[in-house]
This record gives structure tokens, C-alpha cells and sequence, in this order.
């Protein structure tokens, strides 16, 4: 199983952060989040999502999809890239393996499905 992410239809509330924090810590301490929603600064509804995985950053943006190798070095240029430094410290990803009754608390709370499963 795969999490997908379509930032096109983000709107940024930050639920899916929220709903990781709780996954990993049983609170809402963002720091523990695996996903993180993000916003450019100069660009009003411009909003993306960064998810870590355990080898890789996906960045969703409204352009597409990136995914890159952790480790690789960041373009410090890009808005996501800078963004993306808190993230790389946090567990990556495990799909809320252990919660198979709800599935991916992020699919589950996204109120507009920006964030889907794929098998
Ligand atoms: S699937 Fe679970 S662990 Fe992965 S980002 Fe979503 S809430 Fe976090
Ligand atoms: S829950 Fe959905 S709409 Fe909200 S920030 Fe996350 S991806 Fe965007």
C-alpha cells in the first residue's frame, strides 16, 4: 500500500498532521508528524504536503509529484526543500500499520481526499 497525494486539492487545515501526531504519540505534538502540510510564503492558495517515508521525501506540490532520496542534498532555493528540513528528523512512515480497523488516519481525516491509498 501506497499513500498518494494530490496537493491540488489541499486546502491546507493540517488535519493529516494532526492525525499523525496522535497515530505516533497518542497527542498532538506535531513535531512527531511523518506529514507535514506547507504553505509559500508569497503565494496566496498555494499549498503543499510533504510526506517522509522511510528512504524518501515525497513533496507534493500543485505543479506534481517529487520524490527524493534522503540524504540527497536539498535545493535551499525551493520553498518545499526548506520546509522540508524539520520533517527529515521524524520517523518515517509506517502506513499505521497497527491500526488495520481505520485505516491511515491521514486518508481517513482529509476532508477533501487529498490523500488516498493506492495497493
Ligand atoms: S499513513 Fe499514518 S503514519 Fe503515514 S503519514 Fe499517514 S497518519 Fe502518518
Ligand atoms: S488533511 Fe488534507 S486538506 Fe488538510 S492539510 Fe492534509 S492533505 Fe491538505
Amino acid at each position: 500500500m501506497n499513500i498518494r497525494i494530490d496537493a491540488l486539492k489541499c486546502i491546507n487545515c493540517m488535519a493529516c498532521e494532526m492525525a499523525c501526531s496522535f497515530h505516533r504519540d497518542d497527542g498532538f505534538a506535531f513535531l512527531s508528524s511523518s506529514i507535514m502540510a506547507y504553505r509559500a510564503r508569497e503565494k496566496k492558495d498555494y499549498f503543499g504536503v510533504l510526506l517522509k517515508e522511510e528512504e524518501n521525501l515525497i513533496t507534493a506540490r500543485p505543479e506534481g509529484i517529487d520524490i527524493s532520496r534522503i540524504g540527497e542534498e536539498a535545493d535551499p532555493d525551493k520553498e518545499a526543500d526548506a520546509s522540508a528540513k524539520p520533517i527529515l528528523l521524524r520517523e518515517g512512515c509506517d502506513l499505521c500499520e497497527e491500526m488495520e480497523d481505520y485505516g491511515p488516519l491521514c486518508v481517513v481525516i482529509c476532508p477533501v481526499d487529498a490523500i488516498t491509498c493506492e495497493e
